[in-house]
């Protein structure tokens, strides 16, 4: 639960980039070199099916932000892409094959556990690979994509297939305790920056941690004390016992005005309001809440699910 402690800070991180050891086009130290001139203070590079290191010199390292290691563990079912991030993975996971969707799901949900990492259930929309009702049938994961960066992912659903922010909501509902990530999903470092290439500076999440090392912002990761993003950022956000109370940093060079909206369960709409700040309470009788700030140019953020009990 996210509480004003003396000591916490807040740490900028992307969960998921990819490198030249898997199919990113720039090497690992200039993925990170870019990450840090751009202001984040962790990122985890997550290859596929690889688990990359860099060993730099002090000088090396002093250009990069604090690398959690990583890995996308990388497998599919009849065709179906499953993609699942392991945050802060001890050793290599070798990817798992399964006799159902649900099955590769989890078996690879527990290997990457088995190596003590937190698992993200990446881009459930790709290629429509699986949803809530996959989700809910297995455990063990710490958090879900709610948005990747990457233009191949339909994070906003479409035909009669939910957003990702909607299958989150159908996982709280059914009980499981599922925290949102926003990422980069980043391979595109060179050439043209756009909408239909897969750059770099979407999405992230912001920790409310201790420290800048694995152990500390694994425990608040794991805590569910951070927000995802992909350009909103808080002034303040605290949770007191079932009271969410919120302030967003204005931008004000873009004259940007704010939407709050808290969601309770099945998506309902609990409460919408406009401007910076914003707190409410959960009632007692609904399971959770959690907020969306929605910025007038179309970024987003969202807190993590508040629970009643
Ligand atoms: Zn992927
Ligand atoms: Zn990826």
């Amino acid at each position: 639960m996210l509480n004003k402690g003396p000591n916490k800070n807040w740490f900028k991180g992307n969960l998921h980039t990819h490198t030249t050891n898997s199919d990113g086009d720039t090497a690992p130290e200039h993925v990170s070199d870019w990450y840090h001139g751009h202001g984040y203070d962790f990122l985890v590079l997550s290859d596929h099916n690889h688990r990359t290191i860099l060993d730099g010199s002090d000088a090396e390292r002093a250009e990069w932000p604090h690398l959690i290691p990583g890995e996308e563990v990388t497998s599919a079912f009849n065709g179906a892409p499953i993609h699942l991030g392991g945050v802060g993975v001890t050793d290599l996971v070798v990817a798992r094959d399964g006799e159902s969707l649900v099955e590769t799901i989890q078996a690879n949900i527990d290997a990457i556990n088995e190596s003590n990492g937190l698992v993200t259930l990446n881009h459930p929309n790709y290629k429509w690979a699986y949803g809530d009702r996959e989700i809910i049938a297995t455990h063990g994961a710490w958090a879900m994509e709610v948005f990747n960066g990457h233009p191949g992912v339909n994070n906003e659903g479409g035909g009669a297939s939910p957003s990702a922010e909607s299958i989150w909501d159908r996982v709280l509902v059914s009980g499981q305790r599922m925290f949102g990530v926003a990422t980069d999903d980043a391979h595109h470092f060179q050439g043209e920056f756009g909408p239909r290439r897969s750059n770099p500076g979407r999405g992230w999440i912001s920790v409310n941690a201790e420290g800048l090392s694995d152990e500390s912002l694994l425990e608040a990761m794991s805590r569910g004390d951070f927000y995802a993003s992909t350009g909103v950022k808080f002034a303040e956000l605290e949770v007191r016992g079932r009271e969410i109370v919120m302030e967003v940093e204005p931008d004000t060079d873009l004259q940007l005005k704010y939407t709050v909206v808290f969601t309770g369960p099945n998506g309902r709409e609990l409460w919408t309001t406009s401007g910076e700040s914003a707190r409410f309470t959960l009632s007692r009788i609904d399971d959770y809440v959690r907020a969306t700030v929605y910025a007038s140019n179309g970024e987003k953020a969202w807190t993590q699910p508040v629970f009643g009990d």
